[in-house]
């Protein structure tokens, strides 16, 4: 690990996108430094190499790029979660809310087992709404959900408080 590398250096703020008012933290300038994206999968190994993770579960899109690399340091299984409509085997949904309407994520039925350890990774914790269904997901099949994992938390947005005491890391915080 390398503790002098700041990781908030390697994020872009692009304000009003995708709609006016909100800042989008753009992680692209990270994932363009290898070595700072090592650094990210580093401090992520190292915060659960004792946990005994079995799984590691991410929604599409951006969960994705951290949760595999650290999936394969953990020696875990990578669990995709997907919009409906993108897994082609048997697969179980969950419904959740948004500001404004309504969305649901969709993960194969064979997974998760009920004795995993998982671990929940996103890039960036927001309101909480994404990564809450991934729990739910997870707990249908009676799985340990031990903790979620976050490059970037909004702090301010208090998603932790969703989390249902579930142990929530993240390695940038805005508040
Ligand atoms: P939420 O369900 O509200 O916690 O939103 C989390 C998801 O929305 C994450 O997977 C992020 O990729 C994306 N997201 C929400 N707010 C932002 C933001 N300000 N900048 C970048 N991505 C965001």
């Amino acid at each position: 690990m390398n503790d002098s590398i700041n990781l908030k250096n390697y994020i872009r703020e692009i304000p009003d996108f995708p709609k006016p008012g909100i800042l989008f933290r753009d992680i692209t300038p990270l994932l363009a430094e290898p070595a700072v994206f090592q650094e990210v999968i580093d401090r992520l190994t190292d915060y659960y190499r004792d946990k005994q993770i079995t799984a590691v579960l991410a929604a599409e899109a951006r969960g994705f790029i951290f949760a595999a690399p650290l999936a394969l340091a953990l020696g875990a299984r990578f669990i995709p979660v997907r919009k409906p409509g993108k897994l082609p085997f048997e697969t179980k949904a969950f419904h959740y809310e948004l500001e404004y309407g309504t969305d649901s994520l969709e993960m194969h039925t064979d997974s998760i087992h009920s004795d995993d350890r998982v671990l929940i990774v996103d890039d960036l914790l927001a309101t909480g709404g994404t990564i809450s269904a991934c729990i739910e997901l997870a707990k249908h099949s009676h799985a340990e959900v031990v903790s979620c994992a976050f490059l970037i938390e909004l702090s301010f947005l208090k998603g932790r408080e969703k989390m249902n005491g579930c142990d929530v890391f993240s390695l940038i915080e805005y508040d």
